[in-house]
């Protein structure tokens, strides 16, 4: 395999958008994770000067360009197509053409398709150009009071019972925070599985709808924080964080 390193120079970048558009990159868009008005001036340029936007949901994303009275060719590049689109994205960049790819909501390739076209654009020297913004967990984390010196992402854990409680086991004695993304279905059984393994002072996090009408974010040690997800058939979108073995808050 050939490799091919080229420096890009975001302060070049900085200096020049929004005045003169940098043709012939791949551009990864941060968007929303539920306030729209969190949407970034630079995000909105890019958009707006893109030959194409390549998104997960086409319907998710115009809905968003909409708002933005922008009206743009879409790519579809989702989990199933991601593999076989990577190059043809890639390709395109190599043209000369800018493509912005941005996720349903939050970073592209953080727990979102995006990874294997920046992977081939790197392989064949192209730009790629981060344009920072909304994340959940870093918005999470932020918030969360606990440690941030240290920690990792794990993202979505396994479906299954047996999988979750070998991680939850894994990071018994974790000297960094871990954060994870959960669903409302899970989120239940999750926390009352943390507390069986993890004992009932071992300190945690949830944050539920960030940004949104509904947001919540609750921390504590887990034997007060579990019985609050009991029963109450919580909807929407959830991070869940745990502190490192022995922290108090
Ligand atoms: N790429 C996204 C990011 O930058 O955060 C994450 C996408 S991942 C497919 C979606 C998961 O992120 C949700 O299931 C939930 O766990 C978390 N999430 C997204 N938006 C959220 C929000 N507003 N509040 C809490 N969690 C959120």
């Amino acid at each position: 395999m050939k490799w091919v390193a080229r420096l890009t120079c975001p302060r070049e970048i900085d200096k020049l958008t929004p005045f003169i558009f940098v043709s012939g990159t791949l551009f990864i868009v941060a968007t929303p994770i539920g306030n729209l008005s969190d949407i970034s001036e630079r995000a909105k340029t890019i958009l707006r000067d893109a030959s194409v936007v390549a998104c997960e949901d086409t319907r998710t994303s115009g809905n968003l360009l909409q708002h933005l009275g922008l009206k743009k060719p879409l790519f579809a590049y989702h989990e199933h197509n991601e593999q076989r689109m990577a190059p043809t994205l890639a390709d395109r960049v190599a043209a000369g053409e800018s493509v912005a790819l941005i996720c349903d909501a939050g970073t592209p390739t953080l727990s979102d398709p995006g990874f294997r076209v920046v992977r081939e654009c790197r392989r064949r020297g192209l730009t790629v150009t981060p344009i920072p913004g909304p994340c959940a967990f870093i918005a999470a984390l932020s918030a969360s009071g606990l440690p941030t010196h240290a920690f990792r992402y794990a993202g979505f854990l396994p479906p299954k019972s047996a999988a979750r409680l070998r991680f939850l086991e894994g990071i018994r004695d974790a000297q960094e925070t871990h954060i994870l993304y959960e669903s409302c279905h899970r989120i239940e059984k999750f926390t009352a599985e943390i507390l069986e393994t993890l004992g009932p002072e071992r300190v945690i996090c949830l944050a539920r709808e960030l940004t949104k009408l509904h947001e919540t974010i609750l921390t504590g040690p887990a034997a007060l924080i579990a019985p609050q997800m009991c029963g109450n058939n919580l909807r929407g979108e959830f991070v869940v964080l745990i502190a490192p073995a022995g922290f108090v808050l």
